[in-house]
């Protein structure tokens, strides 16, 4: 049980289950089902409860770089940050110039195959569990068509992709 901690409020909060669009991600496709969800009846206070946030992150990175078509700007800018890199440090180690990355992660420069493919083995080579074969996905022109992401919780605060 857990109690406000913005307020005076003593009693404990009711929890409850709810579908989050997780915004705080910076994608707006990405859909949480069974979130944790407290809030105050007093102040209106919100209390949100993502389980383990690093595995949660880790399993929206693993999807994006399975998806078929190319990744997009705000998808780059998730996996950037998801590997704990600034635009200057995640640009020097593609190659690529500051202002260029920046414009991509905005949508106002089209990603190509050759940058999309870059940022994906980045990506791939640092993920802790590598035994998902990005090359044979490119192979055989597979992975996953995906437009948007839902997600459900699974025991142990873990998440995991909702069958389509
Ligand atoms: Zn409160």
């Amino acid at each position: 049980m857990i109690t406000c901690s913005m307020c005076d409020n003593k009693k404990p909060l009711k929890k409850m289950k709810i579908t989050h669009k997780y915004k705080e991600s910076g994608l707006d496709n990405v859909t949480l089902i069974g979130v944790e969800y407290h809030r105050c009846d007093k102040c209106g206070e919100e209390y949100f409860g993502y389980g383990n946030l690093e595995k949660l992150n880790e399993a929206i990175a693993y999807i994006l770089i399975r998806k078929k078509d190319f990744l997009a700007g705000g998808e780059v800018r998730f996996l950037r940050k998801h590997l704990g890199y600034s635009g200057t440090m995640f640009a020097k180690i593609i190659g690529y110039d500051d202002s260029t990355l920046t414009r991509l992660e905005r949508g106002a420069q089209p990603i190509t195959k050759a940058f999309d493919r870059l940022v994906r083995f980045t990506v791939a080579s640092k993920l802790p569990d590598r035994n998902y074969d990005l090359h044979d996905q490119i192979l055989k022109d597979g992975g996953m068509k995906l437009d948007r992401i839902e997600l459900t919780s699974t025991a142990h605060g873990n998440w995991k992709l909702k069958a389509a």
